[in-house]
């Protein structure tokens, strides 16, 4: 499996950060067309490989791979980025952002520049760890009003409730708001700085989102089991335009794929399964109910309940009596990728 980890470059010298910066602004000029301008061959070729059609982007250096050099010394990690006119290039110091992976290789990587700062973008190549063996479940609902909300499904019944990532619709309506404003001013290039803005918040709180999900599911050595997205859009389907727009712009693909690698990374068992059914379903007496508002579930002969706990609880039990019909219980079954599998609920 592969890992991406950001490494701030720190501690450039005046003579490297201007060799830096030359080969990273000539690397774009170069982009645009001028071909006179001084580059390190490699990165010329690197250039030529990936980088057809050029747009009104900055493009990152790229390392390539017979090239990439990272070495730790003391307390530090030394990268070397070839740059035009030093031979194997500068040697500039980085401070990851976690540790690098064990028994991992080290593969072509980028440079990419934010503001004043490079960040080199390490990408790491090893062997999967082992799928854990797990006795219960942890049932995660994609919604809108919390991004996921997860039930902890232990000996068939609830153990914990967690709903997670309310702040993502406010920072949303935020960005939403403000670009509005700025295109009624005409500030379309703003606009665009500030997209970005909203999707590095927004990643951020999904990183954590995920990582809490993941964690609970080993502490508790449970199977993640997640709606995918093609049940949210069944779920929403044909309830007004407004409704649609919001969940087809919820960073739900992000989350699952962020889940799905953090969960990956410490062996446990993702299973990803179509939720049809399972949201109008009462989870208590198995009737069909009704989602009055996105957040409320009625059951014509139990009440009402949180929807989106309602929703987790029928994928948890679903899955629960799904597994109980396979006849090989455990990690020797799921010893194979079960990331990939998908399961489909029966009605
Ligand atoms: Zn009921």
């Amino acid at each position: 499996m592969r890992l991406t980890i950001q490494a701030g470059v720190v501690g450039l010298t005046r003579r490297k950060k201007e060799l830096l910066d030359r080969e990273y602004s000539n690397l774009q000029k170069f982009l645009r067309g001028d071909k006179t301008v001084p580059l390190y061959s490699a990165n010329k070729h690197q250039a030529l490989r990936y980088y057809r059609r050029v747009k009104h982007k900055e493009y990152p250096l790229s390392l390539r791979n017979d090239l990439i050099n990272l070495r730790r010394a003391k307390a530090f990690w030394f990268l070397k980025i070839p740059v035009y006119g030093v031979r194997g290039g500068i040697k500039v110091p980085v401070k990851p952002h976690r540790e690098f992976p064990e028994n991992a290789k080290l593969c072509e990587s980028k440079i990419v520049k934010r503001k004043d700062r490079y960040i080199a973008m390490l990408t790491f190549e090893f062997p999967a760890p082992p799928v854990r063996e797990c006795f219960s479940i942890l049932s995660v609902d994609l919604g809108e009003r919390f991004v996921a909300t997860a039930v902890l499904w232990q000996n068939g019944s609830v153990m914990k409730a967690l709903f997670y990532g309310k702040e993502i619709r406010g920072v949303r309506r935020h960005y939403a708001w403000l670009r509005r404003r700025l295109q009624e001013r005409g500030l379309t290039q703003v606009v665009k700085r500030v997209g970005g803005k909203e999707r590095r918040m927004v990643n951020v709180i999904l990183h954590r989102v995920s990582k809490r999900i993941v964690n609970l599911a080993l502490a508790t050595n449970s199977y993640i089991v997640l709606g995918d997205l093609k049940g949210i859009r069944q779920r929403v389907n044909g309830k007004g335009k407004r409704l649609n727009r919001i969940v087809s712009n919820m960073p739900y693909y992000r989350l699952t794929k962020m889940i799905e690698y953090k969960a990956m990374l410490v062996g446990i068992p993702v299973i990803t399964t179509s939720e049809a059914y399972t949201s109008i379903t009462c989870h208590v007496c198995g009737c069909e109910g009704k989602r009055e508002t996105q957040g409320l579930f009625v059951c014509a002969h139990c009440g009402e309940y949180s929807a989106d706990l309602n929703g987790a609880i029928n994928v948890a039990k679903k899955f629960e009596r799904w597994m109980s019909y396979m006849p090989i219980h455990g990690a020797e079954r799921v010893n194979q990728p079960i990331t990939s599998l998908s399961w489909k609920p029966h009605p």
